[in-house]
């Protein structure tokens, strides 16, 4: 066993509890614990005379300890302690709750290093709570001292002291894997001090390179893995797809195809009757037409033999799809089948019968696509809709039904280039950047309570002009959030709408919460014009296509994210009458208004993208863990673009010369990029 296998319990201090709390966070190893990186630093070298420190800034102050410590119990469980601390400049009163020990623990006349808050109170400066040590110590203060990701039992104090320890232990045996021409090549420090070096930098310049070397290494990785794993698809036979001319399926389409759309379908025509496995995302805004171009490629892989199978992120979307594909293919002998998983066990096992005795041509439906027994005789083609809504995972598993079939992702949500690469590291990418003819850009206008009333006025004469309208409430219940008072219930809202301001209009409402026969009613109902306003949570987000809607009004737009809102927004201007989109909000913030004002100033869905993922960061953006993918503990996909392309070129140039890492020396890089994946099992199978 090497020091870094070595269990966290032959550090000092670390008992059967601690060892447990540390095991939550999957530290079980010394080597486990040098690899828990801080999530930030705290920059504590610099010493503040007491006079000069900045207000509601923490800052270190370095003072002698004058009278003893006074604690006064205020009643059970609340104790206060008052100590008055002096340097050369002025005095400071430090007050502690609950911490009565103190009194043993700060001398008279001793001098110490206090960090914390600085509060000013008239001309009396105090601080509330500091860490201290005595003066000299450097433990935490006088630093630049790192923060770590914590769970509850565990202090950021007492693992640094606990990494401390485990770097000690493990001294001169972190070993480098990186091929060495590669750390040349490219400038990177060796690992160990890299390592090292994050826990306890010296300098934020030593930091950046540290952690550069980190960042290079977890992203060459990532990008090798994805690069083998799409030479890997790309390897072997495919799915065979006769070479027929794509004119043979446009003949059927009501409408002509856009360039977009024709160079898209014309390549994936390519792909399929190429004799490798296709690996495909189709990017496309919101309405720019992706769902025909799917239809192009079931109907190619149908003429050929074989099964598809289209899988949508909710049931709305899939009944949607199901309707919209089958009168497409209505005599043309292609055969489409639905399912979902609220259908009826009978209707269910039929289809499964069906799809696994080669009777159905395709098939579609939501996630219940993946549950065992659901077996295809000749699956040659896999697409999912609003491929975000899916996991890397999710996609596998779905192919995995068949012999390596060809796969299509589509997806609106524009996905800024860095992140695209990382997301999407295994897929060919086609770009659909134009819509339809005749679509207008939807006018987006940013409004608050006052104006509510023209609001309503303003659904009215499109109801008037025999137009449709959606209202979009963020919440099906009252929510726990803070403020959900204000937070729109869609039930109790719908009915309000009904009774008090559209008496005369027929209001239609749709959940989630819902069965699935109330939601498909409700949407067959609006789809048909049977109702004027649909009031809805954000279940209509992805997909749903109602061309006669034109306008969206979307209550407390403040909740919800860019690119959401932008979804949501991608339902209206769908037909050739003008659409709009009305955001109402009441919130104040500087910070939310400009957010929302970015919406209203552009219909770009890529240029909202990089905006939100600059706003709020990649995680967020997925949602947690949503892609799929190993998650990145040191590289930020949104600041750290060099040195992903960096790395991903190197990623490259190693599999060009070996690229099923057979050699020797390339070991060590195997086995980390199985590691990275190791969660995703069947991603590497
Ligand atoms: P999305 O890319 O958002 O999935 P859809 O596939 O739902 O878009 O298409 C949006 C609407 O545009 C549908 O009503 C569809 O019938 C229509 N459409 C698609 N392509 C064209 C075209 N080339 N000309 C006219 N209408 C089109
Ligand atoms: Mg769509």
């Amino acid at each position: 066993m090497t020091q870094a296998e070595q269990s966290v319990t032959t550090l000092n201090g670390i008992g059967a509890k601690k060892a447990e709390a540390l095991a939550r966070l999957g530290l079980n190893t010394l080597g486990d614990l040098a690899r828990w990186y801080p999530r930030a630093y705290e920059d504590r070298r610099k010493i503040w005379p007491i006079r000069q420190a900045p207000e509601g800034e923490n800052v270190c102050i370095c003072a002698i300890v004058a009278q003893p410590p006074r604690t006064s119990y205020v009643r059970k469980g609340l104790s206060v302690t008052h100590v008055t601390v002096f340097d050369d400049s002025s005095s400071l009163a430090l007050t502690f709750f609950n911490q009565p020990y103190l009194s043993k623990q700060l001398l008279v006349g001793q001098s110490y290093v206090f960090y914390g808050t600085l509060e000013l109170n008239g001309t009396r400066r105090g601080m509330v709570n500091p860490v201290f040590e005595q003066e000299g110590s450097h433990a935490s203060t006088g630093r630049i001292v790192p923060v770590y990701p914590l769970t509850a039992g565990i202090s950021s104090r007492q693992l640094a002291g606990w990494i401390a320890q485990a770097l000690e232990a493990m001294s001169d045996t972190i070993p480098d894997d990186l091929p060495p021409e590669l750390r040349l090549a490219h400038q990177l420090p060796a690992r160990d001090w890299a390592i090292r070096t994050v826990h306890a930098p010296a300098s934020f310049e030593e930091l950046e390179l540290a952690r550069r070397r980190l960042v290079f290494e977890e992203l060459f990785y990532l990008t090798a893995g994805l690069a083998q794993l799409h030479q890997r698809r790309q390897a072997g036979g495919g799915c065979l797809c006769k070479g027929l001319p794509t004119d043979d399926f446009t003949h059927l389409l009501p409408y002509t195809l856009t360039h977009a759309q024709q160079a898209a379908l014309a390549t994936i025509f390519a792909d399929l009757s190429s004799g490798k496995p296709m690996n495909r995302l189709l990017q496309g805004d919101v309405g720019s037409g992706k769902t025909v171009v799917a239809a192009g490629a079931v109907w190619l892989a149908a003429r050929s033999g074989w099964q598809s199978a289209l899988m949508a992120p909710t049931e709305i979307l899939a009944e949607q799809h199901y309707q919209t594909l089958s009168a497409l293919f209505e005599g043309t002998g292609i055969r489409v089948g639905l399912l979902t998983g609220s259908m009826k066990a009978r209707k269910k096992r039929d289809i499964r019968e069906r799809l696994e005795l080669g009777m159905l041509d395709l098939v579609v439906g939501t996630h219940a696509l993946l549950s065992t027994g659901v077996e295809f005789a000749r699956l040659g083609l896999v697409i999912t809709d609003e491929q975000h809504r899916f996991g890397v995972t999710q996609r596998s598993a779905l192919s995995a039904k068949g012999m390596r079939p060809h796969v299509l992702v589509m997806s609106a949500t524009p996905i800024p280039r860095t992140l695209a690469l990382i997301i999407y590291g295994d897929l060919d990418i086609s770009i659909m950047n134009e819509r339809p003819p005749g679509r207008q850009e939807v006018d987006t206008f940013l409004i608050g309570e006052d104006k509510r009333e023209r609001m309503q006025g303003f659904i009215r004469r499109q109801v008037q002009e025999g137009h449709q309208a959606y209202i979009v409430c963020p919440a099906v219940e009252e929510s726990e959030m803070e403020g959900a008072a204000e937070l729109k219930n869609v039930t109790a809202y719908a009915k309000q709408l009904q009774t008090e301001v559209f008496p005369d209009l027929r209001i239609g409402l749709v959940h989630g919460k819902l069965n699935a026969k109330a939601k498909e009613a409700a949407m067959a109902a609006f789809s048909a014009g049977e109702t004027d306003i649909l009031v809805a949570t954000t279940v209509i987000e992805v997909g749903v296509d109602v061309p006669n809607a034109t306008l969206m009004v979307i209550e407390n737009a403040d909740r919800f994210g860019l690119s959401q809102l932008h979804q949501l927004r991608g339902r209206v201007g769908r037909g050739r009458a003008k659409s709009y989109c009305v955001l109402l909000s009441a919130s104040r913030s500087t910070e939310t208004r400009q957010r929302l004002k970015a919406l209203c100033a552009t219909n770009d869905g890529f240029k909202i993208a990089e905006k939100d993922l600059e706003l709020r960061g990649p995680g967020d953006f997925f949602g947690s863990r949503q892609h799929g993918l190993p998650q990145l503990q040191v590289a930020d996909l949104a600041g750290d673009t060099r040195v992903l392309a960096e790395a991903k070129e190197a990623a490259e140039t190693l599999l060009a010369d070996d690229p099923e890492l057979e050699k020797p020396e390339n070991q060590p890089v195997l086995k980390h990029i199985r590691t990275l994946f190791e969660e995703n099992p069947d991603i590497f199978n």
